[in-house]
């Protein structure tokens, strides 16, 4: 069996048809596929084992806990983190981002006059968390603009290092460029300037092998749902030190040590950050979900393949008359394409190639500002793939695209 063929059979849902025809699944960016085991974890969990975490003694709920805190330690080999304190168990990277900006703000590590560094094409889970941060503080963001090919520049990063920066936050790979940012050099630029950073890894587990250690950032989010994992669980690394010194971001239940009227003892990290009860059953299928994300990574097969991949999809959109690839010409970057097309609406285009069984993005994809400094518009459309999609697949979705181009500029 080819490579793809084994990985293809591990998710169900690629089976299914659209419209009548084969689904072609290029929408991974916004959300992945859930692979057999994954989804058999969740089907056991619920049915056999589902209680409350962490708060009692009977057999349901330890067995709850045992899977829960299982899929912590996934995540802590996953990433390569020190420590399973520095592992935070969050809804997701948006949640991840919020809880540092908040505490990081909180803290008083962000006063008035301070900045944040953010580059300009950040999503906006990057970018409003801060905002709200500067709000509160009279702290305000700084923009670092992306070079035309979509690449950051580490010298104008450097330059942009003023004293007045006190956070820099940036996409480990952007969701609308596809550009890996030299983040271990950024980290080490920013470190030598006193400068702790936050690296938003929503697009960057997906395809690269992550280890925070190497790349020494202060922190890095990630959603479950864009690597094999359910909707509503992600990840907060953090530093121990940075934890340690960050007041909690809720209040309530499991978050606690002992409380009373007059005084609340928080718990020992990471349970200083994981107030209420958890959605244990899609933090323990983040266990399964990264074991197949480690595999694949680790795979040369799969990364052959994943180059195959992105030479059709090259070749495919170059041979699109008026077709526009943002970060097209960047030396590192992952199968994930956002273009325009010359006289076609992306959401015209992307509902008419649904008819055609192939899921595409469209619209700002919650990065409004990088997608109006590319486009002047609010609108793109995005084909982003996963090592489960086939050259194949590619070839359907070229002659889709070019049909659909036809039709509508006509
Ligand atoms: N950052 C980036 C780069 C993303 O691509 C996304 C998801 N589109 C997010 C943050 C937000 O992720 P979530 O909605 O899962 O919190």
């Amino acid at each position: 069996m080819r490579k793809v063929d084994e990985i293809r059979a591990l998710f169900p849902i690629l089976d299914r048809k659209v419209e009548g025809k084969d689904l072609v699944y290029f929408d991974n960016a916004a959300t992945s596929q859930r692979p057999r085991s994954v989804l058999d974890l969740q089907q056991e969990l619920c049915s056999r084992s589902n209680a409350n975490i962490h708060r009692a003694v009977h057999t349901l709920s330890m067995e709850a806990t045992e899977a829960y805190e299982k899929g912590r330690d996934a995540v802590r080999d996953f990433l390569g983190a020190e420590s399973r304190e520095e592992i935070i168990l969050t809804s997701g990277t948006t949640a991840s981002i919020n809880l540092v900006a908040h505490c990081f703000a909180a803290a008083g590590f962000l006063k008035n006059g301070d900045k944040v560094l953010l580059s300009a094409a950040e999503h906006h889970s990057n970018i409003v968390p801060w905002q709200i941060a500067c709000q509160a503080t009279g702290a305000g963001l700084k923009v670092l603009e992306v070079e035309p090919d979509g690449t950051i520049d580490l010298q104008k990063f450097s330059d942009s290092l003023t004293d007045d920066v006190k956070m820099v936050a940036v996409a480990h790979v952007s969701n609308i460029l596809g550009v890996v940012n030299p983040v271990k050099q950024m980290v080490a630029v920013a470190h030598s300037k006193g400068i702790p950073v936050l690296v938003d890894g929503a697009q960057g587990v997906t395809h690269l092998k992550v280890d925070v250690t190497d790349i020494d950032c202060d922190f890095y989010a990630f959603s479950g749902h864009k690597i094999y994992a359910p909707t509503g669980i992600g990840v907060l690394y953090g530093k121990k030190e940075w934890l340690e010194k960050l007041p909690p971001y809720m209040g309530g239940g499991d978050m606690v040590e002992s409380v009373s009227f007059e005084k609340t003892v928080y718990a020992d990290l990471p349970l200083k950050f994981e107030a209420g009860t958890a959605n244990y059953v899609a933090a323990a299928c983040l266990r399964p979900a990264l074991e197949i994300a480690g595999e694949l990574a680790s795979d040369a097969a799969v990364a052959t393949h994943e180059k195959e991949l992105m030479a059709a999809m090259e070749s495919a959109l170059g041979s699109i008359n008026g077709v526009k690839v943002a970060g097209i010409d960047a030396p590192e970057r992952i199968p994930l394409y956002s273009f325009t097309i010359e006289g076609v609406h992306p959401l015209d285009a992307a509902m008419l190639i649904d008819k055609m069984g192939v899921a595409l993005r469209s619209g700002h994809m919650c990065a409004e500002p990088i997608v109006r400094r590319l486009t002047g518009g609010s609108s793109m459309l995005r084909a982003s793939l996963m090592p489960y999609n086939t050259v194949g697949e590619v070839e359907v979705f070229a002659r889709a695209l070019a049909r659909v181009v036809i039709m509508l500029r006509q």
